[in-house]
This record gives structure tokens, sequence and C-alpha cells, in this order.
């Protein structure tokens, strides 16, 4: 690599760069990388790339067993998508209709909200008891709720428009995204749109109006297509395509191969010494037994992976990555004969923690997504989700209890009491990254101390925003970080990315 001046990595021409983590950020890396004509390598840990993505399969039917839906408003994972080859498979949810469990009934999600918040009491009309729309029509009225710095979603909007709305309607939908609690997430990072609004406005209802008044005339001008895509085939086939593309262009991938080590060396080794004599700042990793050199590296790991990783060389970014903390969950993929089974219409249902129910949501796959209903059209797949943050218990049981809990809440809910033809658990275990208040300060901190070290940027869902765009918008703010331009990381830590993943008729 020849660097404009010795601190600067630029990774334009034959740069050596490795890329610590094969999920969805690690492999956007490495695709911008290739695009900047770096040399890359991707290095691994386990078998299978992808990480959160994970393309399944139940009863001869292809399906998502982790992440399954892309936030389409936002350009990154749908751009991403059509760079790999995958443009004429995407496509939107077949129905965009979904319930909310609560109060003994299924109900419709209200269609006019910003994370659960409405813009009136009468939009949520169904959802929420007479007392629960009352107390939002004081909103109005009531002075303005300081935010600070930052502030837990759950406090600002419970202050605004009561609780009823936060446990009924935010909950969930935060919920569907971190599985996380809405009373320690950040505003600022995990609903940004509420933050700025809270911060120019004194009644929230009102500033919920004037956002969808915003996004409605957007939608008026043509600008706005689907706000969800899927990929026909599954979310989980996009890593794969990247990789694919990643290694047509002479990227090189190792699997099975974890990065144990990350230390700074004087030169280059692999170019051979810096011609001007100076020593440039170059990077040793140790992987799988070998040792390899980089100019660059690209750390693309679930926060404690990186913690492990940087505390050598920068042990006050891992301090403080080893404080994110993460939620556990499983999904319950449960496939019947169509004849047998029948549901209610729509995409599926959330499901409020306050209703004291083990689920905490359920997709109807076969509904949702087109391509599933076309691979079988007898057969029905639904998937349901249990587990979030502080909330471990039900992740002790074997799957079996999982399948039941999930067949109970089912029946309930739906009526749905067939036996499933197949049944599939799994589990993700510290799946989500927690964004509790102060989130996008100790991000600034990681970045300020990962900045001083030439050559290194970090990436992917523990930083701006859990989602798939998310994770790849930050995976390309890195390779522009280690280009010299840093704008990106500014930009994207002063604005995190809001994360939703469509659960329900957003
Ligand atoms: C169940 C579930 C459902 C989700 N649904 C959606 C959804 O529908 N839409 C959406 O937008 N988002 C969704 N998300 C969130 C999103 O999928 C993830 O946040 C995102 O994919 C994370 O990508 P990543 O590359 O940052 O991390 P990961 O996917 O975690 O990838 C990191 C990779 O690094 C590897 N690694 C770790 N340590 C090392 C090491 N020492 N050396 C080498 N490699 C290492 C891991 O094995 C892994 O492959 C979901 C998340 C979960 C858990």
């Amino acid at each position: 690599m020849r660097g404009s001046s010795a601190e600067t990595a630029d990774i334009a021409g034959t740069g050596q760069v490795i890329v610590i983590g094969g999920g969805i950020a690690g492999l956007a890396a490495a695709h911008r990388l290739l695009d900047r004509g770096a040399r890359v390598t991707v290095l691994e840990a386990s078998d299978r790339l992808g990480g959160k993505l994970l393309p399944g399969e139940i009863a001869g039917v292809g399906v998502d067993l982790g992440a399954e839906s892309l936030l389409a408003r936002r350009p990154e994972a749908v751009g991403l998508a059509r760079e790999a080859g995958l443009g004429d498979r995407l496509q939107p949810p077949s129905t965009a209709t979904a319930s909310i469990w609560t109060r003994g009934a299924l109900r419709p999600m209200p269609k006019g909200h910003v994370m659960g918040v409405p813009g009136t009491a009468s939009a949520v009309a169904g959802v929420l008891s007479q007392e629960g729309l009352a107390r939002i029509e004081r909103d109005a009225g009531l002075p303005r709720t300081e935010v600070g710095d930052d502030v837990a979603v759950g406090e600002y909007v419970a202050a605004r428009v009561g609780r009823e709305v936060v446990d009924r309607l935010v909950e969930p939908l935060l919920g569907g995204v971190y599985a996380g609690d809405a009373y320690r997430i950040s505003m600022r990072s995990a609903v940004p749109q509420l933050f700025e609004a809270a911060r120019t406005h004194t009644s929230l209802t009102e500033a919920v109006r004037a956002i969808q008044g915003r996004t409605a005339a957007a939608a008026q001008s043509g600008a706005a297509g689907p706000v969800f895509m899927g990929i026909e085939g599954g979310v989980g086939t996009l890593p794969l395509a990247v990789a694919d593309s990643v290694r047509a262009r002479g990227g090189e991938i190792l699997t099975g191969t974890p990065v144990t080590e990350l230390r700074r060396t004087g030169t280059t080794e692999a170019d051979g010494p810096s011609d001007g004599g100076a020593s440039r700042t170059a990077w040793r990793v140790v992987a799988g037994g070998r040792v390899l050199h980089a100019d660059a590296v690209v750390v693309a790991v679930p926060a404690p992976a990186a913690a492990a990783l940087l505390r050598a060389e920068a042990p006050a970014a891992a301090a403080e990555l080893a404080a994110v903390e993460y939620a556990s969950m499983a999904l319950i993929t449960l496939a019947y004969r169509r004849a047998d089974a029948d549901l209610p219409e729509g995409s599926g249902f959330l499901v409020p923690p306050v209703d004291g129910r083990t689920i905490k949501a359920s997709t109807f796959a076969s509904r949702k997504w087109g391509w599933i209903a076309d691979e079988d059209p007898d057969l029905l797949v639904v998937r349901t989700s249990v587990g979030r943050y502080g909330e471990t218990e039900i992740l002790g049981h074997d799957d079996e209890h999982l399948v039941d809990v999930s067949r109970h809440d089912l029946r309930e809910a739906t009526g749905l009491s067939a036996a499933p033809v197949a049944t599939r658990v799994t589990r993700w275990t510290d799946g989500l990254p927690q964004y509790p208040v102060g989130h996008h300060a100790r991000v600034g901190r990681i970045r300020e101390h990962v900045a001083k070290l030439p050559g290194l940027a970090v990436c992917g869902a523990a930083y701006d925003g859990v989602g798939i765009p998310a994770s790849i918008a930050s995976a390309y703010a890195a390779v522009d970080a280690l280009g010299g331009d840093p704008r990106g990381v500014q930009e994207l830590t002063a604005h995190p990315v809001q994360s939703l993943h469509g659960g329900a008729g957003e």
C-alpha cells in the first residue's frame, strides 16, 4: 500500500485489507473495499457466512431462519442486493396488514403511528382502553418534556401520551427490532426521528402528525416505494450473493478461521518495507493458527468479540465495547398442511409483554412472502419468537417446549389447533445488541479511540442501528474512514439509523 502520508490508510491501489467477520457488515465492507481497489481477505470464525442472516428449509420449502426483511426506505440493503445480482429477486411483502394481540383479542395494527406513537388518539382506538385514549389527548396541553442529550423511549413517550401507548404499542414494536425494554432503550439511537421531534416540538402527537405529513408528501411525489423488501429464496441469500461477488472480483474469504489476535506492527509486511524508509502502521492478525499481515483491518464482529480483539491495541475502545449488552431470543418455525390450518388475514401479529403471553410475535410467513407460498401452495409456514432482554428463563427450555408454548399461544390468538407437519427452533444467543440511553455517546467514544489507530475501522450492528441497512451503512462508513474520509462515520455517530424490520405494518 502506498499512503499519501505515513498516517493515512490509503486503500486505493494495492492495499491489503483484512475484514474480520463474515456477517453482512463484513461482507458489505469487503464488497466496497474491492470497489475501491483494495486487496481483501475476509476471515470468518464459523463454518458459514452471513451471521444473523441464515437461509434454511422446513418441510421442503426455503425459509429464513434469521433476519427476513429489509427496510427499503434506506438505500443500503436493497442497493447491495442489486449490486450482488439479486435485483430481480427483491420482493415486497404480499400483505402489510398485521395485528396486535392485546386485551384478549387480535386487533388490527393501527396504520398511523411512528414506532407506535399515534398522531391522534382515534388512530389507536381499537388497541387502547378508554383511559389510555383519554391520556393521549392530554399531550397537547402538557408543558414541554426535556429530553437532554438522550432519554429512554418509554420514559419520554409515557410522559407525553401515557404508559398504555408504551406498553401496548411502542414496546412490542421496539421489541420486534431489539428484543429489548422500551424503558431502557435510547430514543436518540433507536428512534432518532422521535428524538429530533422531541427537540423541536412540545406536543408529541403534533410532532408525529408533522412526520406523517412529510411521509405522505414523499409518497405522493412518487419518491416512496415499498417500505420493506424480502428476497426470493430468503434474505439469508444476500450475504451468500455478496460473498460470490467478492470472490469473483478476487477477494479471498476464509471460513472456520476465528481471529484470536490483532496487533500493530511498524511496517507493511504484506508489501515489504515502505519506500521512504518511514515506518507505517500495519497489522498482524492471528487466525486459525495462521499469521496474516495487512495495511488495514475492518473489525466487523459483535461487540464482545470486538472487545477481545481490540484489548491489546485499543484498550479504552475495548472496555466500551465490553459494556455493550446483548439480548437472546429464539425463532420457532412451524409448517402446517394448508388444508388443516386456517389463520386470520394479515402478515402476523405482535404481542405486548404487558399481556403476559410467552411468544412476543408471530409472522405468517407464507402469507407475508409470496415466494414461500409459491414454493408449496399446500403448506402454511408460521414463525413465532420468544425471549427478550432480561427474560432468558424461557430460553432455558428445550426445543420441544418452545414448540409447545408457540402452539399454545397460536391457538389462543388465532384458533389454530392443527398439528404442524414440521418444526424448527433456531436459537440466537446474544443475537441483538442493546442500545440503552447514552449508547450514541459510547459509540462516539469507541470511534474516537479507534480513529487514533491508522488503518483500523469497526462496523456492524453494535454501533449505529441493529438492522441490516444500518449494519451495511456502518460498513461503508468504515471503508470511507480507512480511505481518509471520516465524514460517513461522523454522520452515523451523530445520526444513528432507525431500524425497522416490518413486523407489523408500520
Ligand atoms: C433473529 C434475528 C432476526 C433479525 N431480523 C432482522 C430483519 O428482519 N431485518 C433486519 O434488518 N435486521 C434483522 N436483524 C438484525 C440484523 O440481522 C443483524 O443485526 C445484522 O445482520 C448484524 O450483522 P453484523 O454483520 O453486524 O453481525 P453478525 O451477523 O453477528 O456477523 C458477525 C460475524 O462475525 C463472526 N465472528 C465473530 N467473532 C469472530 C472472530 N473472532 N473472528 C472471525 N469472525 C468472527 C461471526 O461468526 C459472524 O458471522 C435480526 C437479528 C436477529 C438475531
